[in-house]
């Protein structure tokens, strides 16, 4: 009954503009033990991102050897650049007792969940694709053709919405970022998760 405790593993996926990034640095305030996995990309930083805080940024080269060494739990191209979980670097946490936060998009969300299937997917919509399309171009970061090729990307992804275990909208970052804890909370007090709480007689 004494079963070693591990974390849980939680994915958050979302299209490009979804506003992901905002809701998550909430959750991550609101629950300061929780782990946000760093992901590895060959994309360029933006204005502002810090190598090791918003991601390890690594060439192609150094990836495509993650890739060979197996260091990946998932990895997935989005845009024309690689992106990447360390199965390290999260497992560690878990092993610790650590709850791990991933930021994956859809492809990468499958790998994991077909590896541990219990790990719950949830997913981000915006209130609608008009403000999606409104965030991206707001955000000012992006060229046109990237804007457009994440559109497009969006509209694929959100045909994979079905297979996601809960849909949070984000229409208003705080009712976001919210219905997030409650998942987290209620997938912590699963009974297989807690059953070593229980001292069971052997009939
Ligand atoms: P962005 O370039 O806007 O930071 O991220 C683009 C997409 O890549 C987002 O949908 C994000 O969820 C996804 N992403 C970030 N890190 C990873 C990762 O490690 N693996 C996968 N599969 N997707 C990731």
């Amino acid at each position: 009954m004494n079963k070693p405790l591990t974390g849980n593993l939680a994915i958050v996926s979302g299209p490009s503009g979804v506003g992901k990034s905002t809701v998550i640095a909430e959750v991550l305030r609101r629950r300061p033990d929780l782990y946000f996995s760093v992901s590895f990309t060959t994309r360029a930083p933006r204005e502002g991102e810090v190598n090791g805080v918003n991601y390890h940024f690594v060439d192609v080269p150094e990836f495509e050897r993650m890739i060979a060494e197996g260091e990946l739990l998932e990895y997935a191209n989005y845009s024309g650049n690689y992106y990447g979980t360390s199965a390290k670097l999260i497992d560690e946490k878990l092993e610790q007792g650590i709850d791990v936060l991933l930021d994956i998009e859809v492809v990468g969300s499958k790998i994991v969940h077909d590896k541990r299937p219990d790990t719950p997917l949830i997913f981000i919509i915006p209130p609608s694709f008009e403000v999606l399309s409104q965030r991206l171009y707001g955000r000012g970061t992006d060229s046109e053709e990237v804007i457009q090729k994440r559109l497009d990307r969006a509209r694929e992804e959100l045909k994979e919405v079905p297979r996601y275990d809960y849909l949070v909208v984000n229409d208003r970052v705080e009712n976001a970022v919210d219905e997030i804890l409650s998942i987290l909370r209620a997938e912590g007090c699963r009974t297989k998760k807690r059953i070593h709480l229980v001292e069971i007689e052997e009939e």
